[in-house]
């Protein structure tokens, strides 16, 4: 199910251009467009689902499948020394995009040295 006004919906639909790294049936990955560290993506499920707080038992799946994407994308877009995975939840959790994303950040880091 798809919502008409979803940014992220329409990412997936390919209405609003992005910079893919991964597609299948079931996930998108594509850059952020105001990256916080020197390797920063989203990775998303095509279906819409608000946020973490609404997945349900039979996302799980998808949930697992997400989640392992990441440290094979961290890999591919050159992570190699580790990387942060963060899912902003919520209005309280600093959610601004109301589509479920996982972030993926890597490379070198302030709070590294
Ligand atoms: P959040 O605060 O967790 O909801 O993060 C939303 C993220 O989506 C932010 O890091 C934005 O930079 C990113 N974002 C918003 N619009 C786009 C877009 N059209 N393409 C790629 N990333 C986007
Ligand atoms: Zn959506």
């Amino acid at each position: 199910m798809h919502q008409d006004d979803c940014i992220f919906c329409k990412i997936s639909k390919g209405e609003i251009p992005s910079t893919k790294i991964y597609e299948d049936e079931d996930v998108l990955a594509f850059r952020d467009i105001h990256p916080k560290a020197p390797i920063h993506f989203l990775i998303i499920p095509k279906k819409h689902i608000q946020s973490l707080a609404h997945a349900e038992p039979e996302d799980s799946a998808l949930l697992g499948k997400m989640l392992s994407l990441t440290r094979q994308l961290a890999i591919q877009e050159g992570a190699l020394n580790g990387f942060r995975v963060i899912i902003n939840t919520g209005s309280d959790g600093g959610q601004e995009v109301d589509h479920l994303h996982i972030h993926v950040l890597g490379g070198p880091q302030p709070w590294n040295k």
